[in-house]
Parts: structure tokens; C-alpha cells; sequence
């Protein structure tokens, strides 16, 4: 449901995007917890003592202040108090990881709309991605977990246990078929003549649902089947968006480039 709109409205926000808008302001789309996804306009924002103080870098969470028009057009942002920075140090990885989350925020929701729920799992992730500089194989198992929790908030989940087209049960030994128009894991019935259909291994598959589980401690993705993850989150989302996931090219444990696959070939391992 769309938060009401006009008048002053506070919230915690995230900044998942800011763009410089003319000398001293800027363009920021906020992801705020009660307000869902809100474009503002922070009038001084780059001015030497502006009243948001750091509040405004990308990824970091406020206390936000938002004044809401009635027109449908931009808000403004007279206050934004900082709550966390995103602070990663020299790892790519965990930038990439962050930015990944924040285009997910910025793709995956309609204007206006609170998911609480969303913004929490967001903020968990922007949490545990700053600070200490982790190993890759932690940031990747980090940035599929929230990837599978924004999905399955936002309606887009995959199916994981079932088959996604039937619901028949799947296959119990070997590789599962899973086709990206469908959404998720097929029956041996179902994957018959289907196109965009990848094939999964085991161990791919049980990494998957496990990570899908809300109760999931243990975040390390090793690379052995990290590779495989990768490429079947990469091709999901690339499925969903309508374009390859940008920020999340420099991801660890990214598939090595595709092999010229033969000529009417319709099913491909992941990697
Ligand atoms: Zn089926």
C-alpha cells in the first residue's frame, strides 16, 4: 500500500542512489523503512556546513527528514542524520556487494511502497558487509543470502523444493533443471522443450536452499560451489531485470566466461 503522501514524514533511511543536481544539491532516492523507495532533492547538500553532515553517502543509513509534495514530484530532504556508514576499507568485493544491494532496492520496488521487512534485511546486509574486511568467500555467501531474502520479500523468490511450472516434486539424485522463464527448479516432466533452462548440480542446489532459509547461520560460500551460485543468480536476475545485474560484476567467485556452447544446444551447466 502506498504510504500517504504530503507533509513531513521521518523514517531510517538508506541511500541507494545520489546524483549532483545543479552547485550545491543533490538528487538522493532513499530506501526508507516506513516510507519505502522516495526520490528528494537535498537542497545544499555539498555546501561545507550543509545540515546533512555525512548522512547523505551512498549506502550509509539516516534519520531522515523528508518534506512529502502532493504533486507526484520530488520530495525534499531537509534533514538526514547519520545513523551508519557503509565503511569497507579497500574490498572491492564488499563495495560491489553493497552497490548490488542498493540497485536490487532501486529495481525490485515501486515508488512509495513500505516493506519494512525489506529495509531490515537490506540494513542487516550494509551492517555485515562494513567494518573488518572479510574474506571473499564470506562476502559472497553475505551478498547471496540478502539476494535470496530481497527476492523472496519482493514476490520474486525462486522455487528451490518443488517444481516452479507443476509443483510436482523434483528429482531426488542428480542434476535439476532450472528454468528462468519459470522461475525456479522444473520437474523431469516440465523441463521437456522449455528454453532459458540451466541445469544445477547438488551440491548447487542444496547451497541454494540453504541460503534461502531465514534460520541460515553460516555465510562462507566456498569457490568449489560458489561459481555455480554465482552464475545461476547472475542468470536469474539478468532473466528478471531484463539486463545483467551491473553492480554485481565484480562479485567473488564470478563464472569464467561462457564456451561457444553447439548449435541448438537449449540446456547449459552453471557455470
Ligand atoms: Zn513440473
Amino acid at each position: 500500500m502506498a504510504a500517504e503522501r504530503a507533509g513531513p514524514a521521518k523514517s531510517r533511511a538508506i541511500v541507494i542512489r545520489t546524483v549532483a543536481f545543479g552547485e550545491t544539491s543533490s538528487v538522493v532516492t532513499l530506501f526508507a523503512r516506513e516510507l519505502g523507495k522516495v526520490r528528494t532533492l537535498a537542497k545544499g547538500a555539498w555546501r561545507p556546513k550543509g545540515h546533512f553532515d555525512g548522512g547523505l553517502d551512498l549506502l550509509s543509513t539516516s534519520e531522515v527528514l523528508v518534506l512529502r509534495t502532493a504533486s507526484g514530484g520530488l520530495d525534499l530532504l531537509t534533514e538526514a542524520c547519520l545513523e551508519h556508514r557503509f565503511r569497507v576499507g579497500t574490498s572491492l568485493a564488499a563495495v560491489s556487494g553493497g552497490m548490488h544491494v542498493a540497485a536490487l532496492l532501486d529495481d525490485l520496488t515501486a515508488d512509495a511502497d513500505p516493506q519494512p521487512e525489506l529495509f531490515d534485511a537490506a540494513h542487516a546486509t550494509l551492517r555485515d558487509l562494513s567494518g573488518t574486511v572479510m574474506p571473499d568467500d564470506i562476502v559472497a555467501g553475505v551478498v547471496v543470502r540478502a539476494e535470496l531474502a530481497i527476492l523472496r520479500i519482493t514476490g520474486h523468490g525462486p522455487a528451490l523444493c518443488e517444481c516452479a511450472a507443476c509443483g510436482a516434486a523434483l528429482p531426488t539424485a542428480g542434476r535439476v533443471a532450472f528454468g528462468m522463464l519459470d522461475g525456479g527448479t522444473l520437474c523431469g516432466r516440465c523441463r521437456q522443450g522449455r528454453r532459458a533452462v540451466i541445469s544445477v548440480s547438488p551440491a548447487g542446489l542444496a547451497t541454494l536452499r540453504g541460503f534461502a532459509s531465514p534460520d541460515r547461520r553460516s555465510i562462507d560460500l566456498p569457490p568449489a560451489v560458489g561459481a555455480e551460485v554465482r552464475a545461476i543468480m547472475n542468470a536469474y536476475l539478468s532473466h528478471l531485470l531484463g539486463r545483467p545485474p551491473v553492480a554485481a560484476r565484480w562479485l567473488p567467485h564470478q563464472p569464467a566466461p561462457k564456451a561457444a556452447r553447439p548449435r541448438g544446444s537449449r540446456e547449459r551447466h552453471a557455470p
